[in-house]
């Protein structure tokens, strides 16, 4: 459910016509939702009801200032995964005592400043890791609180390149290692074991999956309860699934009923780290038509937009709809549309059926609030997009364009 909508043939955000914004913002620019944002947070925050939770938004998924203010606003807690993104956090007054850290490779640097930030929990993913923050802890006199990221070697049956609970993957501790690292930490006086952690991918359509992982972790933490290490927090990662095109993610109520039926009979708190689920339907890329290409073998529609704005497709061979921000009549011919960026795999969609636009024309490429601007670059040397953030029939710029001397800012010719 999500907030773009046609009315009288013309797409809108909420209450606002799209082509208001790009006429007015230039394009491509990415424009999000606070209704729809809203309303996926409250609807998963019903859906666990009165279960003891917190949601733990995952920053990566998009990092704007401005929706992690919305998300502060409304109780959530962060999912961090690096220095930056607390920065990110703590700009727009969030709660580090409801933030968990979580990655491979945290420095000691990031480690010192999240404890001194006082972060709720640190989800330590290698032995190694272990022992640096357990120094981090006793430089700074303070027990970190930590959850062990454990592997539960479960197929989450997503993409292969968003799988992490593999045996394969780089993330977490192997299982069968997370009881004798627990009893390792015990000794050290730098650390306090506040939980337990998995995640096993993202993009997850699938209950299975999630119930088999879950009842390995709910198992083992309680086994860990029972050796009397003092865990509070069963962290059970992020990873639901959205509709791109024909997908059926578990409702928020479906997953719900499936975490809780695995871990909730271990007492824990439920830290829950949902980002695409939250932020992915609630934003659009703007997009204008610059050409159109006829080969023998192909039509091609050239748009402003490209891979450095929008990796998904070129990266995961994603799916995203695209949408003319005024509805056309006349026949469908197949075209693959694609950026500018001088690259084979820059085509954002690929033999999709459209009434062949005239240049000029506008379309918004949806379901592109996660995983979208946050991963954007300057390839090609390609100013970033600007940002829009709608509420209601109103709309500000949340992040201003990228100028070109913002592309060698810090450089020496
Ligand atoms: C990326 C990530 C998430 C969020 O994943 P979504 O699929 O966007 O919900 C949650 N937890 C961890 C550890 C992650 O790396």
């Amino acid at each position: 459910m999500n907030h773009f909508a046609y009315h009288k043939g013309v797409l809108h955000a909420e209450d606002v016509p799209l082509a208001a914004i790009a006429e007015s913002v230039g394009t491509p620019t990415y424009v999000y939702s606070t209704a729809t944002l809203t309303r996926h947070i409250r609807v998963v925050t019903e859906a666990f009801g009165d279960r003891p939770h917190l949601i733990c938004y995952s920053v990566k998924a998009n990092s704007n200032l401005a929706i992690l203010r919305l998300i502060a606003e409304r109780g959530g807690g962060f999912d961090i995964v690096s220095g930056g993104e607390l920065a990110r956090v703590r700009h727009v007054g969030g709660d580090a005592g409801k933030t968990v850290f979580a990655g491979v490779g945290k420095t000691q640097e990031e480690m010192e400043a999240a404890l001194a930030a006082g972060i709720l929990l640190f989800n330590v993913e290698s032995a190694e890791e272990l022992e640096a923050l357990d120094a981090v802890g006793r430089r700074l006199g303070r027990r970190a609180p930590f959850a062990l990221r454990v592997n539960p070697d479960v197929d989450a049956r997503t993409h292969r390149y968003i799988s992490t609970g593999l045996k394969t993957s780089k993330f977490g501790v192997p299982f069968e290692e997370a009881v004798a690292l627990y009893a390792r930490a015990k000794k050290m006086k730098g650390l306090l074991a506040a939980g337990l952690d998995c995640h096993i991918g993202s993009q997850l359509t699938q209950t299975a999956p999630i119930r088999a992982a879950l009842s390995k972790v709910a198992g083992l933490y309680s086994a860990l309860k029972e050796k009397g290490h003092p865990l509070a927090y069963l962290d059970v990662g992020g990873g639901l699934g959205i509709t791109y095109l024909d997908e059926t993610p578990p409702s928020p109520e479906e997953y719900a009923r499936t975490v809780l039926a695995a871990a909730g009979a271990t007492g824990a708190t439920l830290i829950l780290e949902p980002g695409r689920a939250l932020v992915g339907n609630a934003g659009v890329l703007l997009t204008r038509v610059l050409y159109r290409k006829k080969t023998p073998a192909r039509h091609f529609v050239v748009v402003d937009a490209g891979m450095n704005d929008l990796l998904r497709p070129a990266l995961y061979e994603a799916h995203h709809g695209l949408q003319p921000l005024v509805k056309r009549r006349g026949k469908a011919v197949e075209v693959d549309v694609v950026g500018p960026v001088c690259e084979s795999t820059d085509v954002l969609a690929k033999a999709r059926p459209l009434v062949l636009p005239q240049a000029g024309e506008l379309f918004a490429f949806m379901s592109a609030g996660a995983y979208g601007m946050s991963m954007s670059s300057t390839y090609n040397s390609r100013p970033r997009p600007a940002e829009v953030l709608v509420d209601g029939a109103a709309w500000r710029v949340v992040r201003e364009r990228e100028r070109v001397e913002d592309l060698w800012r810090g450089e020496r010719a």
